[in-house]
């Protein structure tokens, strides 16, 4: 089968690649769409955590080939948790399954559905409702992940919630923080289109940072700042700015993934003196069934993003779309 396979940095070849067969607890699927993210594009370029050589994807959905020994059948449409925790270490106990000290992901540790064919535990698959759309399940990974996100993120009916970055996963975020209750959804994001799209699907303001004070629009439209920043742009200069666009007593959520190493300064008499709160949001615990759940309902629309699809065969042109931000997501289709 073929497979998009990464094997050193700056180093993703699409081969052909051997299907090794199931083992115990294990199924086939034929991967009919896998979404490209800025991990895959970090991964690539060397600045993320992997294994290689591993096959790329982890938000991909497709259709049981061979069920193997599961209580799953051929033909069922599913999508896949690439988040596999170990069950038995501290956190797995605990229940913090994605703080797991023996994480491993598929499409980064372990092989992933960037190929026609993909293995996966049995335990990762989630069915799909028969009439969604391909490309939307895609999205499943991306949305779950954004759902732990909303609900770390302590959203009252009423807030005033600013997006920093208006990316795919702040265009998501825009969608659940509305149905989680707020009133207003200020998204910051300096590409045009984004921006568009963005007010298309609900902002009830956009703000180009190139073109305006961030700061000044957001004192102007709350008088006291926001309920809640969610920084989705992983950049530092953003997460620095988040701590001075929130409210006395309002939170401040990291959940865009800067490198590691980097730093900012920040003045902790600041966060004593106005209480702030300051979360994290890391990947996706117990959020997959939440996620096609709020997909099949519509709460989330992704089908007005722009996608862009690409065979197998045009893995470096997806990628190189993702990275320079002229797709909201690309999507690999590798039947094509
Ligand atoms: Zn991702
Ligand atoms: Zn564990």
């Amino acid at each position: 089968m073929k497979a998009a396979l990464f094997e050193k940095p700056h180093v993703l070849n699409v081969a052909q690649r051997p299907l090794r067969p199931l083992r115990e607890g294990e199924v086939l699927l034929k991967v009919e769409s896998c979404g490209v993210c800025g991990t895959d594009v970090h991964i690539v370029e060397g600045t993320s955590r992997s294994t290689p050589p591993v096959v790329l994807g982890h938000e991909f959905a497709g259709t049981i080939e061979d069920a193997g020994a599961s209580h799953f059948t051929q033909g069922q449409k599913v999508a896949v948790d690439p988040n596999i925790a170990c069950g038995t270490c501290f956190y797995c106990r605990r229940g913090l399954i994605h703080l797991c000290e023996n994480l491993r992901a598929l499409g980064v540790d372990v092989d992933g559905g960037m190929a026609e064919y993909c293995v996966v535990p049995a335990s990762q698959i989630y069915i799909l409702p028969d009439n969604m759309p391909a490309y939307t399940s895609a999205f499943v990974e991306p949305v779950s992940c954004a759902i732990h996100g909303i609900d770390r993120a302590n959203i009252h009916i009423g807030d005033t919630v600013v997006i920093l970055g208006g990316g795919t996963i702040g265009l998501i975020m825009l969608q659940l923080a509305k149905s989680a209750g707020a009133a207003r959804v200020f998204v910051v994001e300096p590409l045009g289109h984004k921006r568009e799209l963005a007010l298309r699907i609900g902002a009830d303001k956009v703000i180009d940072p190139k073109a305006a004070d961030v700061h000044a629009m957001i004192f102007d439209l709350t008088g006291v700042g926001a309920d809640v920043v969610i920084e989705c742009a992983g950049k530092v200069q953003t997460a620095q700015s988040s701590l001075e666009l929130v409210r006395r007593g309002g939170t401040v959520e990291f959940f865009g993934v800067c490198s590691i190493g980097e730093t900012f300064p920040f003045e902790p008499n600041k966060i004593y003196s106005k209480e702030l709160t300051i979360v994290g949001s890391y990947v996706n615990p117990h959020t997959f069934s939440r996620s096609i759940a709020v997909l099949a309902s519509g709460k989330v629309r992704v089908d007005k993003f722009q996608l862009d699809r690409f065979p197998l065969d045009g893995v470096h042109e997806a990628l190189t779309f993702q990275r320079e931000g002229r797709t909201i997501k690309s999507i690999i289709e590798p039947q094509r």
